[in-house]
């Protein structure tokens, strides 16, 4: 598919992957972690497997607290990439939370003061390192709650990827809506000391990967996301940026959703094996289209380097 200018579609799968939760959005008790220890090699796996398509799973503190997870994550068979995800009530400073079954998790990071949220993803980061021995590159704030300071955090930390964007959204919260409604849909780098505008000139150096959206005049935006959206919705959203971004070389595509989506009854979502199955089907049948389409599957950690591959390309041809 060739719309424009554009050149090269890039398709990147970002998860959050938590334990599992209950049809209320609250952590399971006692505490489970099928999505990852099942869901991710024998449900997901084989799906990105079949269609050459690389997700990015990001991981939480109790996730990588558990030792089956992470012997589970660390043979993970097929091409992936290993991330992190906040939810700062669950890590030091100021943890909330020791026994997570059946905790919810409302807070935003973003509340909290700068050294101390600095502190959380750094105990995060090298939570996950002690795991998987390297660091991190790729993130998401838990509950899209992140802010300007959380991208300097991550930019301390080495990290190339952020994305807790959502456009078109603002989170409501008591202490402070966090409001994506005016971000930008594609990747950005954003003026220091914001997460929203994009830079001038001299950014940050992470990069911001927007989950995509498809905006609509008086409901919230379509999401791509299986279950959320049905194939044809999905594929009508990919039309939708690839015409309205069609003077870009690349364009990027960022799926989401969670890993606790593809057990029955660990998340609102899907309640039955059915349920699950039809979210796999899906999620097999529009990566399928995508793969049909020519567009390139890439791990969130691997769009910042093909963005600036591509922006030499230009210098190259200019
Ligand atoms: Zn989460």
């Amino acid at each position: 598919m060739k719309v424009g200018k554009t050149e090269k579609v890039l398709f990147t799968i970002t998860i959050d992957t938590e334990c599992d939760h209950d049809p209320n959005w609250a952590r399971s008790r006692p505490l489970r972690f099928d999505s990852v220890t099942v869901g991710l090699p024998e449900r997901l796996q084989p799906v990105f497997r079949e269609a050459g398509a690389v997700p990015t799973y990001l991981l939480t503190v109790e996730v990588m607290e558990d030792a089956s997870s992470v012997h589970a994550l660390r043979s993970l068979q097929g091409e992936h990439e290993l991330g992190t995800h906040l939810h700062s009530a669950f890590i030091e400073p100021e943890k909330k939370f020791f026994d997570y079954a059946g905790i919810d998790s409302p807070d935003f990071q973003c509340h909290c003061g700068p050294e101390v949220e600095y502190q959380k993803l750094r105990n995060l980061s090298d939570l996950f390192e002690r795991c998987f021995g390297y660091r991190p590159r790729s993130f998401r704030a838990g509950r899209y709650g992140a802010g300007a300071n959380t991208i300097s955090s991550l930019e301390r930390l080495g990290y190339d990827i952020d994305t807790s964007v959502t456009p078109y959204i603002r989170w409501r919260h008591p202490d402070g809506d966090v409001d994506y409604r005016d971000a930008p849909e594609q990747p950005y780098y954003p003026a220091p000391g914001t997460l929203t505008r994009v830079a001038d000139s001299v950014g940050t150096s992470v990069l911001e990967i927007p989950v995509t959206m498809r905006p609509r005049l008086i409901r919230g935006p379509r999401w791509l996301r299986p279950w959320f959206s049905s194939v044809e919705t999905m594929k009508d959203i990919v039309h939708y940026q690839l015409r309205r971004h069609r003077d870009r070389q690349v364009v990027v595509l960022n799926m989401m959703f969670h890993s606790m989506e593809i057990i029955a009854k660990a998340s609102p979502y899907p309640q039955t094996e059915g349920d699950v199955q039809r979210f796999l089907d899906d999620l097999a049948a529009f990566l399928d289209w995508c793969r049909s389409c020519g567009f390139v599957f890439a791990a969130s950690g691997k769009v910042k380097r093909a963005l600036a591959d591509a922006s030499d390309d230009v210098r190259a041809v200019t």
